[in-house]
């Protein structure tokens, strides 16, 4: 088995959710877990990971890893958020994974509003990371395609074409469609109401 993977997929498409869900199966099979999130700007952060659907997990709030060490006893380490996380953070995920008997599960978004890549989801990729996609559908009302974008609004309604990179909660995003993307991003391409 690999032993450094990365969960993508968009905002809403149940990252947190099977997060909990793996470490539940391995706790439940007397695998010690360790769940990390990042702490981000100066925002309240609450020491769990929480699903939309109603299922939490205790979780370390960490700004980055730098003096974090998995317990000699842990055997899974479950990160979510992870693109808030930077690249030498991911360099030492490799370290750990490759030198330590523990797999390593990342969990988070590949792309920005901007349809630019998490420098970290980047570094991710460069490193060989297991790659695993994690689908939900575009959230434009009758559409069925595969979710790949974000779309940022602001309080208008209008989409946001700028901006930082990381911007947290998801109230003002969409998860849309390349087309969707580009025809609401850009003002490109025209589809049909619900069409394909
Ligand atoms: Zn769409």
């Amino acid at each position: 088995m690999a032993n450094l993977h990365f969960h993508y997929g968009t905002m809403g498409c149940s990252k947190s959710a099977q997060l909990i869900i793996n470490a539940y199966n391995q706790n439940k099979n007397g695998n010690k877990t360790e769940i990390i999130k990042p702490k981000i700007d100066n925002r309240f952060s609450a020491n769990s990971v929480d699903s939309r659907i109603g299922i939490s997990a205790n979780a370390t709030v960490l700004a980055n890893l730098d003096n974090w060490t998995p317990a000699p006893d842990t055997r899974m380490v479950l990160i979510d958020e992870i693109q808030f996380f930077s690249p030498t953070d991911i360099d030492k995920l490799v370290h750990i994974a490759d030198s330590r008997p523990i797999i390593i599960m990342c969990y988070g978004l590949m792309v920005d509003s901007n349809e630019k890549i998490f420098p970290a989801s980047c570094r991710l990729i460069e490193v060989g990371a297991k790659l695993h996609r994690m689908e939900s559908t575009c959230q434009i009302p009758g559409c069925m395609h595969l979710a790949t974008h974000h779309l940022r609004y602001d309080a208008n309604g209008n989409v946001v074409r700028a901006g930082e990179q990381i911007a947290v909660g998801d109230s003002n995003y969409k998860s849309v469609c390349r087309q969707h993307f580009n025809m609401l991003y850009h003002g490109v391409g025209r589809r049909e109401q619900g069409g394909r």
